[in-house]
């Protein structure tokens, strides 16, 4: 019988759950991911893992106690850096060991480390460790990865060409809205959701903003829309090199969007007390105010209650029309 590998709907997934899944059916496994995050998976997040992290890595807990007892592997890469002379958050280099230690009775864990940082050639290695589990030809092991990887990037083309159907991302907002430009679709305005992909895409974590936004005939815009020849052409320009990738992102992103004039206005959306967005929303913030741009930020964990991100957002759009009535003569900020 097939072995069966389960993905946490959680942390990287967001980023590749198309990579991962596609190589481990082409690898003739089952895969379990477990359901999006609700009540129950929070819940067991929250009481297996330890106060101190933030919400996604919480929310990842509950997803891997979830998964535990219903598949023979959990599969949790150790990301410690995607890019050369460049690193991951530290939470996500620690996830593997986190939960090992905070979730007891697991079954195995698939734990390839992912570490570019000196040379892409250790990745293979990752690919083969992992396909091991499951295919013993190094050959249709590494087959297995190819395909996978080209309907990885096919998927990530068109997120960048704007033209996917934003329900294949996780969102599941109204499942019909295709992302089109703007004017032919006669939207209110385009605001850029932004931050790390777990929160953007979380609709349980982020108190379904993308919906809101959605109802308020708002078109959305993510940093994975904008290439990253773009966004890494825009982060160098920053005075110091930003050693993080998701920074990178991030901040290039944010700064080309702002740039082309394509945005109305910004939402970050942070968990709390997270390292990494203390300084990248300095960054943001510091060049949206440069531009005039709109901007507000929103706070998650998990005591974050729905009717206070309803009244932020409300107030942030009131601004926004309010801005449009009567140039510069509003505040920017949220
Ligand atoms: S980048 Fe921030 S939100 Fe993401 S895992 Fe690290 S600390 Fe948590």
């Amino acid at each position: 019988m097939n072995k069966t590998i389960g993905i946490p709907r959680g942390m990287f997934y967001y980023d590749y759950y198309i990579l991962w899944e596609e190589f481990f059916k082409n690898l003739n496994t089952k895969v379990v991911i477990s359901p999006k995050t609700n009540k129950d998976i929070l819940n067991r997040g929250i009481s297996t893992c330890v106060d101190e992290a933030c919400l996604p890595v919480k929310v990842f807990h509950g997803h891997v106690d979830y998964l535990k007892d219903k598949v023979d592997y959990i599969f949790i890469p150790k990301f410690i850096s995607l890019y050369k002379r460049e690193y991951c958050c530290p939470k996500h280099l620690g996830l593997p060991d986190m939960v090992k230690h905070s979730i007891e009775d697991l079954p195995e864990i698939i734990e390839p480390i992912i570490n570019l940082r000196n040379t892409n050639k250790t990745f293979k290695k990752a690919v083969l460790e992992t396909g091991e589990y499951f295919l013993n030809s190094k050959k249709d092991i590494l087959k297995a990865y190819d395909l996978a990887y080209g309907k990885w990037n096919e998927f990530n083309k068109l997120m960048c060409l704007d033209l996917i159907n934003i329900n294949e991302i996780g969102l599941e907002w109204n499942g019909k809205q295709k992302l089109k430009p703007c004017v032919e679709e006669n939207y209110n305005k385009t605001i850029l959701l932004l931050g790390h992909t777990y929160n953007i895409y979380d609709n349980y974590i982020n108190m379904n903003i993308g919906k809101k936004l959605i109802d308020n005939n708002i078109k959305i815009i993510t940093v994975e829309m904008v290439e990253e020849i773009i966004s890494r052409h825009y982060a160098n320009t920053l005075p110091k090199r930003m050693f993080w990738t998701q920074g990178q992102k991030i901040v290039g992103s944010t700064f080309s969007l702002i740039d082309r004039k394509a945005i109305d206005g910004i939402i970050y959306i942070s968990a709390f007390g997270c390292g990494l967005d203390s300084v990248l929303l300095e960054l943001v913030e510091r060049k949206a105010k440069d531009n005039n741009l709109p901007f507000t930020l929103i706070t998650i964990d998990e005591q974050t209650g729905e009717a206070g991100v309803n009244t932020r957002l409300e107030a942030f759009l009131d601004m926004l029309d309010w801005r449009e009535k009567n140039e510069d003569n509003i505040s920017t900020y949220g």
